[in-house]
């Protein structure tokens, strides 16, 4: 019943709701009247080619020259670049790249592709997960009763300067071979408990269609494979490669998963946009899997934009992942009290549908830990809490250390 208390409750709650709704368009404004692009202006190509993915793909940008000439970088930066990439190579997307508004370290895009000097840092470990250590075939890693990964490349259409898993971005590109495929294939065939299988990479998306057809053929042969996943950036860095003929294939073995990694709401452009849609209208089931990067995401309004704005163009966001404790990345690093508290404000502020697990992966590939608030209930003095993983093994954290 309309009374007094509920128009003042209600009043309460549009306050609440204003500081992020003035955020929200100040962003979107802001974001909209983005036009100059750079990298753009510097290629000079027509909207045909521009749209095609093998076009994108063929001119990756992966040196400092390259970056030279679009931007106007200094002696010192230039040299910094290709110290870091003489360690850990760049390639970088027209695309992507022409979705930085500023040439800055505190542009959320730069920070998530152009080589930062902290890379050099020496911190952290080169495998925490020991993926090297849960593969019993080809290049199948499992740590789960019931589901898989499948690695099938280390190639991705932009490497994410962030990438958790880039002891395997190596020199070069490499695809699973016909003979490695097989192997893993006979392997889930052998094992009729797994009935989801997760393809992934680097960016299974990167194979031609041809390809891609043919590992959905061979797992859709194996009866006990229930659900298929892809997990992909390409949405985010390469939209154009997300075809109508891409599309046809993947509709044929459904049902298929595609799990994705936006960071940022300055990735939901309307390329991406139109890659989700049309992905989802054609059955595809679409999550999200965002990481913590710090100055990238860590903050809350970010946060709940990046989550809403994903739900408009079908997207679930899954998880949020806590950074790992992997070497080269470490300046993206938070503490978990700090995840915990940033991620705790979307209860109830948005939707439960903008509300994804926050996930830690333990250490030894013991699998993920869901984290919250009631964790913090039991911390020692010392800032240590003790995890449970799934099979109830404990594992020790300190919620302070980044
Ligand atoms: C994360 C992961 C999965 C998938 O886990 P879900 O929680 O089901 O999304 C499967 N296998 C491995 C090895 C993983 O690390
Ligand atoms: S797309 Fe994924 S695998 Fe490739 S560099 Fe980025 S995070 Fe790493």
């Amino acid at each position: 019943m309309v009374n007094k208390e509920s128009i003042h409750r209600s009043d309460i709650l549009t306050d609440r709701a204003l500081p992020f709704l003035t955020f929200k368009n100040g962003f979107l404004e802001k974001k909209d009247n983005f036009k100059s692009s750079k990298t753009r202006d510097y290629f000079k190509v027509s909207d045909n080619d521009w749209n095609n993915w093998k076009w994108q793909l063929q001119n990756q940008i992966k040196t400092a020259e390259k970056l030279k000439e679009i931007f106007n970088i200094t002696q010192d930066e230039s040299e910094q670049l290709i110290k870091v990439s003489k360690k850990y190579r760049f390639a970088i997307t027209p695309y992507y790249l022409s979705l930085i508004q500023k040439f800055k370290p505190n542009d959320p895009i730069y920070l998530q592709c152009i080589p930062q000097i902290d890379e050099l840092n020496n911190v952290g470990k080169i495998d925490p997960m020991n993926e090297s250590q849960n593969n019993p075939a080809g290049t199948i890693t499992r740590r789960y009763p019931d589901r898989v990964i499948l690695n099938v490349t280390n190639s991705c259409a932009t490497f994410c300067r962030h990438c958790q898993r880039r002891r395997n971005i190596g020199e070069k590109d490499i695809y699973i071979s016909e003979v490695c495929l097989e192997k893993s294939v006979e392997y889930i065939k052998n094992h009729p408990e797994i009935r989801d299988v997760l393809i992934t990479g680097g960016d299974p998306l990167t194979l031609s269609d041809s390809y891609i057809e043919n590992i959905l053929i061979k797992l859709r042969n194996i009866k006990t494979i229930e659900i298929i996943r892809i997990g992909t950036r390409i949405p985010v860095t390469l939209p154009q490669r997300i075809t109508t003929e891409l599309i046809t294939v993947l509709k044929k073995y459904s049902p298929i998963y595609m799990n994705m990694q936006f960071n940022h709401p300055l990735e939901i452009t309307p390329e991406s946009s139109r890659a989700c849609l049309d992905l989802a209208e054609n059955g595809i089931v679409l999550g999200n899997q965002m990481v913590f990067l710090k100055n990238v995401n860590t903050d809350y309004y970010t946060l709940q934009l990046l989550n809403q704005l994903l739900l408009k163009i079908k997207i679930r966001p899954y998880y949020i992942f806590h950074p790992k404790d992997i070497i080269g990345t470490k300046h993206f690093s938070i503490s978990i009290e700090e995840g915990i508290h940033i991620y705790e404000k979307l209860r109830g502020n948005t939707s439960g549908l903008a509300i994804p697990t926050y996930i830690l992966n333990a250490e030894r590939g013991l699998g993920k830990i869901a984290l919250n608030k009631d964790i913090l209930k039991h911390v020692n003095s010392d800032g240590t809490v003790i995890l449970e993983t799934w099979e109830g093994n404990k594992i020790i954290k300190n919620i302070w250390e980044e």
